[in-house]
């Protein structure tokens, strides 16, 4: 049973840098928590106060109801996986995994049935004997995740365990790890700068930028409801398309102005503009590239969603879907099809956006117009 809770964390360094600011979570036992953004966010600053290694400046770090903010690394019951792979290299495999228990004089008898038992989980028993010079990328990385699991820790912390590997190993490794962590139903903690990995092992994601908590919320919620462009931006890829466009009124009744196009919105959208007084204001249209379609000449005007002209530019085949690329006022688009389609490129042609799909996002602050998510802390 773990819990972690960090209470309006600060952590400002020696010289002058804030690199983490007023950060609130609260984790509850068997989580699988992400810490995604950009490099130089705060996400390993935060992983190290947690961990003990690095001073929290300011705030309080609950574990399991006690405040842990000066007990020392070695006395918070929890593990460490790197990057870079921290093997003893003089030592085998087994060494390795043993190391720890070791330390802690433990019988040789439970030694060799925990490292056994590790061995087999992360299948790496034929490989007990071996140097670490001896083992791939992958493998190394499979033994530095050993010799965390090993110890029974109450919490996993991660940093980037998998940016060292190639594509391949890194989505093979990926599906290990969330294996790993309902095997050992434990409380995890990852650092990561790759929003697929956030995306597909996050129970909860913490999204950060420049030190600041943006969201906090499920992989699904974070992708359907961005609390603003930042996030929306962040999240998926192809990265999220962002249209400007004006809120115009004629006769009473609401549409979007892009560029010299107009397009129709619902009644619910119109309510909405009118409440939140976005009329005549610029705003910013968000549309997730797999919600954009084109249309074939038969269907050209019929369809109740919101329809721009555009001229579709380059086309690239991934395999079962394809991304078609156009431009508006210079700034290029994306659209994910699929691969049969017979999208013609460098003819005017209708696309449509889903209208449920649509996100809007005010000019000036970013925040997501209707994003129902008010508290930026939300779990
Ligand atoms: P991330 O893990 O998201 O890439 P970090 O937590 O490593 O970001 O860094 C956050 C900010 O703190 C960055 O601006 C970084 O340059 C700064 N920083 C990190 N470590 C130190 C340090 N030991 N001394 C001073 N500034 C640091």
């Amino acid at each position: 049973m773990s819990t972690l809770e960090l209470k309006n964390i600060n952590k400002i360094y020696e010289n002058g840098v804030a690199a983490v600011r007023d950060f609130n979570l609260e984790v509850k036992d068997k989580e699988f928590i992400i810490f995604v953004g950009p490099s130089g966010c705060g996400k390993s600053t935060t992983l190290r106060m947690i961990a003990g290694l690095e001073e929290i400046s300011e705030g309080e770090l609950w574990i399991d109801n006690s405040l842990v903010n000066y007990v020392e690394t070695k006395d918070r019951d929890l593990a460490m996986v790197f990057q870079n792979y921290a093997l003893y290299p003089y030592m085998t495999v087994y060494e390795n995994l043993a190391f720890s228990l070791r330390v802690r004089k433990l019988p040789k008898k439970e030694i060799d049935e925990k490292v056994r038992k590790t061995a087999k989980i992360l299948q790496i028993e034929e490989l007990l004997f071996r140097k670490p010079k001896a083992l791939s990328g992958g493998q190394k990385q499979r033994v530095a995740i050993g010799s965390a699991i090993v110890r029974e820790p109450k919490l996993f912390l991660m940093d980037e365990p998998l940016s060292n590997l190639d594509a391949k190993l890194r989505a093979q490794m990926r599906v290990e790890i969330a294996k790993l962590h309902k095997e050992l139903s434990t409380t995890i903690i990852y650092v990561t700068h790759d929003q697929t990995e956030a995306m597909t092992l996050g129970t909860k994601i913490v999204v950060m930028k420049d030190g600041i908590v943006q969201q906090i919320a499920q992989p699904k919620d974070l992708y359907e409801n961005p609390i603003n462009k930042f996030v929306a931006g962040f999240i998926g890829a192809p990265a999220m398309n962002f249209i400007d466009a004006v809120v115009r009124v004629r006769y009473r009744e609401l549409y979007l102005e892009v560029l010299d196009q107009e397009i129709q919105i619902n009644d619910f959208l119109s309510r909405e503009f009118y409440a939140k007084g976005y009329v005549n204001e610029k705003i910013v249209i968000g549309i997730r590239p797999e919600d954009i379609s084109f249309l074939t000449k038969e269907e050209q005007d019929v369809s109740q969603d919101s329809i721009i002209t555009v001229v579709p530019d380059l086309r690239e085949l991934l395999g079962a879907e394809a991304n078609i690329y156009f431009k508006l006022a210079n700034k290029t688009f994306c659209a994910v099809v699929p691969a049969d389609n017979n999208i013609k490129l460098n003819e005017p042609t209708q696309l449509v956006m889903k209208q449920n799909k649509m996100l809007f996002f005010d000019v000036t602050t970013e925040e997501n117009i209707f994003s129902i998510q008010k508290n930026k802390n939300f779990a």
